[in-house]
């Protein structure tokens, strides 16, 4: 919380507009996510591709009424807003925010490294939460613009801070350092990862020190050579000024003497446990995890704790209920066509509202539902902690709440005060399942946060649809990543109409679509009526090219606003004739021209006649003429491309010319994009590539697969030599070997061809070859290498460790009908960022 005079002061601003000083709560750089926009401070960044600057007519309109900006603004189109003009956004918003820093003296932790930021700021929040009132970083709120983000949430009340940096080049840790100011500092470790920017790892490492320049205790582990030996020429530099360093080394190794010696990992079952020496005495913790990197993660967060003294005993109790950092909200497919947003371990301020923020972006429901437990956010009394949900949740499109726990229902009163907001409480999660049959869910977005004592994920499995054991989990944060990586391709302000068509090349509907609206993206395209009246009714509201319209169908478009490809001069006249009858005008159309595809399109001798239809046709507005390549992932057709491009624009000039205005020319599909950057036109359509399988075979490292297809072991059968395996028996068996049947065939879409040892899948990361033929609903594996596999288990039929590019090789076709060919009977499940 800050006046706003102070940030104009202290971000070394002017006032381009004041009214009135309003302490300001909550910064916002992006208009579609604000909580209260009375007391927000709009922050106009400048991004490359992406200007806060146009979005301030959008975040006024919502109500907000102080901004930031670096450009000159009509001040007078908003009236009431204050204005601060500075000459650049992002360095005001670091420089205010340290000078707010300064205003705290609670101790705070500051991480960094290459690995593990996210897990051990979260695993120290889970620790710590009972102790201290903690402000932390949101999500991996580590960047330039994530650091003073984070740090702001610094309210009076809190006791410790625990705030991430990342960097991925010279000179910006300086910045954030300034920001966080840490007293303790973890340095996590140091790898390759986004090494880009460094000469080499002494350099990489030297600047992430720089976040510890004036903290009191460093927590690293010396067994890192690297590390170890930049410390110590780090601390001598330090001694080198001539003072005592005032900065402590708190070291933990495996191998040689540390502050936190450990002396033996043991994993029993599902748990490690870490034994060590502290100070002379014998000590032990257990995780319930296995793996290194939690391990590791462990340790660190071990050495923070005895650093801040917490009590052995509370720090094995704590230990010991570490639960694993959903990076990620997963949304699935609930009872009753509801959607459910599953966020079950953490229940606190911060989390909640990136959970809101999700639940809200569900557009696709009309009805939205929060179930929300007691919180664990020590420090703010009950009745103002609860005021403050009980208003954020008005405040948005959500129209019931339901709280469960004590404490929340002895706060009803503050829910009941918003009118339009139905409230229901239960005292306790088992009062709340009793009576669940009596609650209804129908088409409803629900959001299901709960602090983990209240072991939500009881009624997790009595919301969620019964899955069949075959699901197909789309992620659409590497669909955003797969976006960003085309639009990096194409200059500013080409448009991207992204092809959602065939179900969205097998992803799903409106799920995809509507993260690519939230995205940004200009268009979107199916292929059929249907599937564009599918898209409004889930509340779409881009425009959607439909590419083979049938005539039949031409009135359901105009009345849901869909544009036809038009390619042949029937269905032009058809169009337009329903158009005059439903009496629109100047509506748009898209002309697909054929320069080479031989599909659908006018050819060249058919423009005159076009050119005809077209004049003075006052019905129709051409948005757009396209036309597609028939070849543009391979190098052998390149001078073909060439040719149709030709055509292109000769036929195209033409058709402008005749128009007497402008339509967007587009001609690139994703390798398009990749291959030929001087073909992007005004637009391009992005398809393959958005779901993260590369065609041109020039993107490969940096395209993310959205798809993994799992499914689970049926049962397990150990067989001997001379039997076999499947129909037709065909199947050897000749040795010893153990079959697992997992559940999918081909009525899912994994095609027979991949049969008899052609492919394999993934069951403990291990290969299972395919035994025998496919059969409709399952198929068997050899795990005969794979003695820990056991019914029930994980299968990845395909993921990333097992691209789809791969098994369409081997069944011999290409992604586009391996994607296409998963049956609708799998299950979408939905992962995202919050
Ligand atoms: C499907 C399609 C695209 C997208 O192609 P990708 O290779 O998947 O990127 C582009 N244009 C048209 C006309 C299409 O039919």
């Amino acid at each position: 919380m800050l006046a706003a005079q102070q940030i104009c002061a202290w971000s070394q601003g002017t006032w381009m507009a004041f009214h009135a000083d309003i302490v300001i709560e909550e910064l916002i750089i992006d208009s579609r996510k604000i909580n209260e926009p009375e007391t927000a401070l709009f922050i106009a960044l400048k991004a490359p591709r992406r200007d806060g600057h146009s979005f301030i007519a959008s975040a006024y309109d919502k109500g907000v009424r102080n901004f930031l900006v670096q450009e000159e603004i009509n001040t007078s189109d908003y009236p009431g807003a204050n204005f601060i003009l500075v000459k650049d956004t992002l360095k005001a918003l670091q420089l205010f925010v340290a000078q707010y820093r300064k205003q705290f003296s609670i101790p705070v932790i500051g991480i960094t490294g290459s690995n593990g930021k996210t897990v051990v700021k979260e695993w120290l929040f889970q620790l710590l939460s009972n102790s201290f009132s903690i402000a932390r970083s949101p999500k991996s709120y580590n960047s330039q613009i994530g650091v003073p983000l984070s740090v702001w949430l610094l309210e009076p009340e809190n006791e410790l801070g625990i705030f991430e940096a990342g960097i991925s080049q010279p000179g910006e840790m300086e910045n954030l350092e300034r920001i966080i100011k840490p007293d303790i500092g973890i340095f996590t470790n140091i790898g390759e990862a986004h090494s880009e920017g460094f000469m080499n790892l002494r350099q990489k490492i030297n600047e992430k020190l720089i976040l510890f320049r004036n903290a009191k205790q460093l927590i690293y582990c010396s067994d890192h050579p690297e590390l170890n030996e930049a410390m110590a020429q780090y601390i001598h530099q330090i001694k080198g000024n001539g003072s005592e360093p005032d900065l402590q080394l708190f070291t933990w190794s495996q191998k040689h003497e540390a502050d936190l010696r450990i002396t033996r990992l043991e994993q029993i079952d599902s748990k490690t446990k870490i034994e060590g020496q502290y100070q002379g005495v014998d000590l032990a913790i257990t995780i319930p995890f296995t793996d290194p990197a939690s391990v590791e993660n462990a340790i660190h967060c071990w050495c923070t704790l005895l650093l801040l003294k917490v009590p052995q005993q509370e720090i094995e109790k704590q230990m010991e209920q570490l639960h694993t950092v959903a990076m990620r909200l997963e949304l699935r497919h609930g009872i009753n066509d509801s959607t459910l947003i599953n966020d079950t371990y953490n229940s606190d301020l911060t989390s909640l509202y990136i959970a809101l923020d999700y639940l809200e972006q569900q557009k696709q429901h009309n009805h939205r539902t929060v179930i929300l437990s007691d919180m664990l956010q020590i420090g703010k009394p009950d009745m103002l902690l609860y005021e403050e949900v009980a208003e954020a949740i008005a405040r948005r499109n959500i129209q019931r709440f339901i709280g469960i726990g004590p404490a929340l229902y002895k706060s009803k009163s503050l829910f009941r005060a918003h009118k339009k907001l139905r409230s229901i409480f239960f005292k306790s999660t088992e009062e709340f399942i009793k009576k669940l049959h009596l609650v209804d869910f129908d088409k409803d977005a629900i959001l299901l946060k709960g602090a983990r004592s209240f072991r939500f994920e009881k009624v997790s499995i009595l919301l969620e649809q019964e899955v069949h054991q075959t699901v197909l989990s789309i992620d659409l944060s590497a669909m955003m990543n797969n976006l960003n990586v085309f639009r990096t391709r194409v200059a500013p302000g080409v448009k991207v109409m992204a092809m959602v068509k065939a179900f969205s090349y097998g992803s799903g509907s409106y799920e995809v679509a509507y993260a690519l609206q939230y995205a940004g993206v200009d268009y979107l395209t199916v292929a059929y009526t249907d599937e564009g009246i599918a898209l409004r009714k889930a509340g779409i509201s881009l425009p959607i090219m439909v590419m083979s319209p049938d005539s039949g169908s031409f009135d359901r478009m105009i009345a849901w606003k869909l544009e036809p490809e038009i390619f042949n001069l029937r269905s032009l006249e058809l169009f337009t004739r329903m158009a005059q009858t439903m009496q629109v005008k100047e509506y748009p159309i898209h002309i697909k021209l054929d320069t080479g595809m031989h599909r659908l399109g006018f050819m060249v001798h058919e423009l005159p006649d076009l050119f005809t239809e077209l004049a003075q046709n006052e019905h129709v507005k051409v948005a757009s003429v396209f036309s597609h390549l028939a070849g543009s992932e391979d190098a052998g057709l390149d001078e073909f491309t060439r040719q149709q491009a030709a055509a292109f624009r000769s036929m195209s000039d033409s058709l402008t010319l005749q128009l007497g205005y402008k339509p967007y020319l587009h001609l690139c599909n994703s390798a398009g994009i990749a291959r030929h950057p001087e073909l992007h036109f005004d637009m391009v359509r992005l398809g393959l590539g958005l779901y993260g399988v590369d065609g041109s075979g020039v993107l490969h490292d940096e395209l993310i697969q959205v798809g993994t297809l799992k499914t689970t072991i049926a049962q397990i059968k150990e067989l001997d030599p001379g039997e076999t395996v499947g129909y037709n028996r065909r199947g050897k068996v000749d040795h010893p070997m153990r079959i697992a049947t997992i559940s999918i065939g081909y009525a899912d879409g994994y095609p027979r061809a991949l049969g008899n040892g052609t492919a394999h899948v993934l069951i403990h990361d291990k290969p299972a070859k395919l035994v025998g033929v496919v059969c409709m609903d399952m198929c068997m594996v050899d795990v005969t290498g794979i003695p820990e596999a056991k019914e029930g288990d994980e299968v990845i039929v395909f993921g990333r460790e097992l691209p789809l590019t791969q098994l369409s090789q081997w069944a011999d076709t290409i992604p586009y009908e391996m994607m296409t060919g998963i049956s609708q009977r799998v299950k979408r499940v939905y992962v995202n960022e919050g």
